[in-house]
């Protein structure tokens, strides 16, 4: 514990008082460290976070994620999707979690590989809202008028990213982006 909460730079919480604490993460991270996730089989996060705010962008509710992936997401947000979004709109608002941690196979296939989602590497973003009102979905607007946008936003994440998945990847994800912290020989996989 006490190595986490070393990590934990801006920690205001306080550490080393066993199991239960909880800690503000480093940076912009607004998290709070949760016991780890024990799911069937495999399943689980080990260094599990609650995750509900990045670089000032609120998720639409708390999110369970591994450190890993949560640090790539804050780095994501902060030098990727905040700056593809722009003066769009007044900016980007906030980000609909579409799915976090799920014990489940990868596209829920029976039989197939164990999904990132079951080791809490892993999320799905399905809509982001701008200062303005303005709500881009990954279903409606990857083409629509707001296709660049929408391009900006997935090709930014390849890279804090291992897996980046949006609607050119296959029907599964017509309706979201999938990222995860994967790591692959050749690199970030990213369609
Ligand atoms: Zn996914």
């Amino acid at each position: 514990m006490r190595w986490l909460c070393l990590l934990a730079a801006m920690s205001v919480a306080a550490c080393g008082q066993g199991e239960d604490v909880s800690a503000v993460a480093p940076g912009n991270i607004n998290a709070v460290k949760i016991a780890s996730v024990n799911g069937r089989g495999s399943c689980g996060i080990r260094d599990a976070w609650l995750v509900s705010e990045v670089a000032g962008i609120r998720l639409s509710r708390p999110t369970r994620l591994s450190r890993e992936a949560m640090v790539a997401l804050d780095r994501w947000v902060s030098q990727g999707a905040i700056p593809a979004v722009g003066s769009v709109g007044g900016g980007l608002e906030s980000m609909t979690v579409a799915a976090g941690y799920a014990c489940r196979t990868r596209n829920s296939r029976p039989g197939g590989r164990l999904s990132e989602h079951a080791r809490g590497n892993a999320i799905d973003i399905s809509a982001f809202r701008l200062r303005d009102g303005t709500r881009l979905t990954v279903l409606d607007d990857w083409n629509s008028r707001n296709r660049d946008v929408m391009r900006r936003l997935w090709r930014s994440a390849c890279g804090p990213f291992g897996t980046v998945l949006g609607p050119n990847a296959d029907a599964h994800h017509r309706d979201h982006f999938h990222f995860d912290v994967a790591e692959y020989r050749s690199g970030s996989y990213c369609r």
